[in-house]
């Protein structure tokens, strides 16, 4: 599963890992994280991720 990386502060998410702080269970690939996520660190939704290559 690929991790993506938020543009705007650098967060990565990792899918292995998750958010479980916001709901987002280990194990959760990144199209299957909620549209209405938000970065954890910045606040910024899922639009302004980028993969990790
Ligand atoms: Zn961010």
């Amino acid at each position: 599963m690929k991790k993506y990386v938020c543009v705007v502060c650098g967060y990565e998410y990792d899918p292995e890992v998750g958010d479980v702080d916001n709901g987002v269970q280990p194990g959760t690939a990144w199209e299957d994280v909620p549209e209405d996520w938000l970065c954890p660190l910045c606040g910024v939704g899922k639009d302004e991720f980028e993969p990790v290559e």
